[in-house]
């Protein structure tokens, strides 16, 4: 007889088996995914039922090439669970142009690498020009003019909308908007000829190829109103940290910056070994977007069903209102994530904190737990917690 196929080996990978369940792919495969992901192939067996789809990676969305730069974006339509947020991951070249445009979305950022200008005018005439670097952002209300300008190393930034539905190819362009305006009517509006106007683009520019601003001080430009009463910019990444025993988060919200008064965010670090605790958030559904590392995710929805993902750089998470979670660092590097929430506030229950703080006999006659587990359970809330390796159970 023949000798008897090592699958595992043979694919060099890993197959759906754990414990005595399961068994090997026989049909097509695509290791390189499954690697990926190795928690949907070999799901653990406390994971049930049908729960949607809390990942997308940005390698996988479409992506939108101009002269100057590109822009992708994961939305409700690339993730049913992707309700309250959008995001969108967009590159400008040394000097290159997001153009003058606004939209009913309000916008919130983070900068990956590089740096950029941003400009903007409030509903007041109020003015906004700033300079931003690699962890810093911005925020700008719905329906605020505004634009982005790369500096002279260029830029890559992260974009999160307050509505899971937006589209960055539905935004008002300016451009756009004259393209689509009687000619006689824009020389009306602004006192000049038709003739004045000869040279207006035909069409929306959207990301457009740019020399390299001069200084901020130099462009600057009249502000007779002032400047906008809160600043659009943020510092999140050079903020104080919470710093607890595996890591540590960096929470902003209106408190902190009052400007943004629909997105909180919160930076992760969690060191290899730790977790993100069990937890769940009363006020918002999450989006997560992963900067570095790797990290799993259970998601546990109520009715005996929860599903455990993976991530890695790149990847969008969601968690639905209310569903508890953690987040290991499952690889050899720190892991470093955002949290970002449709809120004016931040909110998370602590697992640990609400067993800690409940009477004993209640939550001991509920669980069943030994006196270990009880003198285990800690009052002070530790979002990013290493007490020792976790293990799977015999
Ligand atoms: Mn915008
Ligand atoms: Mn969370």
């Amino acid at each position: 007889m023949a000798q008897q196929p090592k699958a595992p080996q043979a694919n060099n990978g890993i197959e759906p088996i754990e414990g005595d369940a399961g068994g090997t792919i026989l049909g097509p495969r695509n290791l390189a995914r499954e690697q990926q992901a190795p928690d949907l192939l070999r799901s653990p067996l406390t994971d049930q039922g049908t729960m949607p789809n809390m990942r997308f990676s940005f390698a996988d969305a479409h992506n939108r090439l101009s002269v100057g730069g590109w822009s992708r974006q994961v939305t409700n339509r690339e993730m049913s669970s992707a309700i309250t947020i959008a995001g969108v991951d967009m590159r400008l070249n040394p000097g290159s142009n997001r153009e003058m445009h606004w939209h009913k979305e309000a916008e919130w950022a983070y900068m990956l690498k590089g740096r950029a200008r941003v400009s903007a005018v409030d509903e007041q005439g109020r003015t906004y020009l700033d300079d931003v670097g690699e962890g810093d952002g911005w925020y700008f209300p719905s329906g605020i003019p505004h634009s982005i300008q790369a500096l002279e190393e260029g830029c890559e930034f992260l974009l999160a909308f307050d509505d899971g539905a937006f589209s960055e190819n539905s935004t008002f362009l300016v451009t756009d908007w004259l393209a689509h305006t009687p000619k006689d009517i824009i020389a009306a509006n602004f006192g000049v000829s038709v003739d004045d106007l000869a040279d207006l683009p035909p069409h929306e520019r959207y990301i457009f190829a740019a020399p390299v601003p001069p200084s901020l001080e130099e462009q600057r430009g009249p502000s007779p109103n002032g400047a906008v009463p809160n600043t659009f910019t943020h510092h999140l990444g050079s903020m104080e940290p919470k710093t607890t025993s595996g890591g540590s988060v960096r929470i902003q919200d209106s408190s902190n910056f009052p400007a943004s008064k629909t997105i909180a965010a919160v930076l992760v670090e969690v060191a290899p070994g730790a977790m993100r605790e069990l937890h769940w958030h009363p006020n918002a559904d999450e989006w997560q977007y992963y900067i570095s590392g790797q990290a799993r995710m259970t998601v546990f929805g109520s009715s005996a069903t929860a599903t455990t993902f993976d991530f890695q750089a790149g990847d969008v998470g969601t968690v639905p209102r209310a569903m508890g979670h953690y987040v290991q660092n499952t690889g050899t590097d720190k892991l470093v994530f955002l949290e970002m929430f449709r809120s004016d506030h931040y909110a998370d229950v602590s697992l640990n904190q609400w067993l800690a703080l409940s009477p004993r006999q209640l939550v001991q006659e509920t669980l069943h737990l030994n006196q270990n587990m009880m003198q285990a359970l800690d009052p002070v809330k530790q979002p990013v917690i290493n007490r020792g390796k976790p293990g799977k159970s015999a």
